[in-house]
Formats: C-alpha cells, structure tokens, sequence
C-alpha cells in the first residue's frame, strides 16, 4: 500500500452499538488515526454519499460495514462500499448474520407498518397514513428509502472479505483486527476474524457436570448459582453454540450467553446447534413430560435464533 491505508466506517440497519464498539478502543483511536486516513465516517465526519460516489473504485483499502441490509439505502451503500473498498469487513452481527433487526423476518413490511404507524396505543392515524417512498412539495420532491419485506446479511447482499462477530465486537477484537490489518496480518478471506475459533462454553469457568433439566428458567425467575453452568440450572445458555472471542463476559456476570458472536467453526445454523444441545439436556422420561418441559422456553425464536435468523437456515417466517 503506498502512503496510510485509507480506511471507511459506515452504519446501516444498526442500533449504533457498533459505532461505539469502535471508540471503545479508547486512547488507541489515537494510534489508529495516525496509522490510517479515515476517509468516510458519517457518524464522525461531515461527508456525504457523493463524496463516496467520487472516489475510484478501489480506492478505499478496508471498509467496515456494520448493520444489516433493511432497504434500498442500505443496499445501495453496500453496493458502492463494495466497488470502492479492495477490502470489505462485515463488522458486527448485524452484518455479519442479521442480529436483532433481522428478528423482523418473523414478520413482512406491511404487518411491520401497521404497528409502527397505525395500531400502537399512542399513534393518532385516522386516515392510515404510511410512508411514501416518493412525494412531491411545491418545494420539490423528496424520496424516501423503500424498506425491503426481509432483512439480509452483508454477505446475502454483496461478496465480504472478513466477518467481525459480535453485539458489539468486543474492544480488544477490534484493536486486534486493525492491528491485524495495518500490518498486513490478515488471513485468508472469507475468515471470521476478531473472534475465537472454540466455543463460548470452552473459555467458560463455570463448573460442568452433568446436564439434566426438568424446569427451564427466564433470567428474572430465579437467582443462578455463581459457580454452576447456567444450563444446568435451567437457563438457557447459548454457550454451547457460539463462538468463542468474547471471553465469555455474560456467564461470568451471572447471565446467560445470548449467541452475539455467531455460530462456531464448522456450525451452519447457530440455532439448529443451540436447539440440539437444550434438547440433549432435557431430563424427560415421555414424550408428553418433554414437551410441557420445553414448553417453559418462552419465544424459541427470539431465543435460538435471536442474532443469526437472517442469516439462518430459515432466513425467514413464510406469510400468508
Ligand atoms: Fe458457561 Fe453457558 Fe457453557 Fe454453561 S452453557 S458452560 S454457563 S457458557
């Protein structure tokens, strides 16, 4: 690379968790500025997409995209990141599987706007009005982004160099990956990066012993053992099938691991595995007993699938 590496932040169908992820290496943005030029980072910068339409192809060195594709803004900026960076990272869940966001797969546009703009209890709408994606004023016309039916992943949308895992990534993941990239350290692509390659349960300390449930808990119901596995004791820990990077913070703060760092290696459908493992805890004798004990597992997809829906197996629910 002749001159600093140029490098782009951009923010799509995301909470913005991911934005501060990436302040969250602290006084080492001090490091990273004077390493890279960041040449487009509109949370930070006053830059404009026409600012990015201008540049050559190519000529941004590594973008890092976070957030999913929810409608035609979100794709259209993927697409020219895309012609424009030699490297895309998809940096953060929402990118890399859908996350939270792609939840709304359980659901299709039209039933989405009918609670966000008409049904809630505090929405006045008599005449049923819902955004138009075009709109003529005297003053002119204004157009709005078309919001798509299904949320997808980066890599659903356009091809991705690397996958960053994490709800947030986790600060000293991040500082690692730009290390990784400054210094020319990265591996093949196509790799998750800025993760672990084991699960969450293998840098877990909690003690492990046999797993058999008979009663399954929400976090509020009871208070867990500090030492225990959490699945032991009837809460759904999603440990087993996600990947390791982390470094396990939520079991060690007495919560259960909700899946934020995606599948492990060689895992397809992070809640296919997730299902396999609660599944292999249950202590029924019939078949009667095992299905009142699995039915205390209250939303089995915002549980099992709760990061990587869109990016799952079953992408989406099928609507009438
Ligand atoms: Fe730790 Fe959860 Fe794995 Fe148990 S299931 S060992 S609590 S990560």
């Amino acid at each position: 690379m002749a001159g600093k590496p140029k490098v782009a932040f951009y923010w799509a169908a995301s909470c913005g968790g991911c934005e501060i992820a990436v302040l969250e290496i602290r006084e080492k943005i001090l490091d990273l500025v004077q390493a890279v030029d960041i040449v487009f980072w509109p949370v930070a910068m006053d830059i404009k997409y026409k600012d990015v339409e201008a540049m050559e192809d190519g000529g941004i060195d590594v973008c890092f995209f976070n957030g999913a594709i929810r409608n035609t803004e979100n794709e259209h900026m993927a697409r020219l990141l895309r012609a424009k960076s030699r490297t895309l990272v998809a940096y953060g869940s929402c990118a890399h599987e859908g996350c939270i966001p792609g939840l709304a797969n359980l659901s299709d546009r039209e039933a989405i706007f009918d609670v966000v703009y008409k049904d809630t209890a505090s929405t006045e709408n008599g005449d049923d009005l819902v955004p138009q994606t075009r709109h003529e004023f005297a003053e002119g016309e204004v157009e709005l982004p078309v919001f798509y039916n299904s949320v997808k992943t980066l890599g659903q949308t356009v091809p991705v160099d690397y996958f960053v895992p994490g709800c947030p990534p986790q600060a000293d993941q991040t500082w690692a990956v730009f290390e990784a990239f400054v210094k020319g350290e990265l591996p093949a692509p196509g790799s998750v990066i800025g993760a672990g390659e084991k699960t969450v349960c293998d840098e877990c300390e909690r003690v492990k012993e046999e797993k058999k449930v008979k009663e399954f808990f929400r976090i509020h119901e009871i208070i867990p053992d500090e030492k225990k596995c959490l699945l032991e004791q009837g809460i759904v820990c999603a440990g087993p099938a996600t990947r390791s990077g982390c470094g396990g913070l939520c079991p060690m703060v007495n919560l259960p691991c909700r899946g934020c760092y995606g599948p492990p290696p060689e895992v397809v459908d992070q809640g296919a595995k997730l299902l396999s493992a609660v599944a292999s805890v249950v202590d029924a004798d019939t078949e009667e007993e095992a299905r009142q004990i699995v039915s205390q597992i209250v939303d089995p997809i915002g549980t099992f699938y709760r990061f990587g829906l869109a990016a799952s197996l079953l992408r989406r629910r099928k609507m009438k």
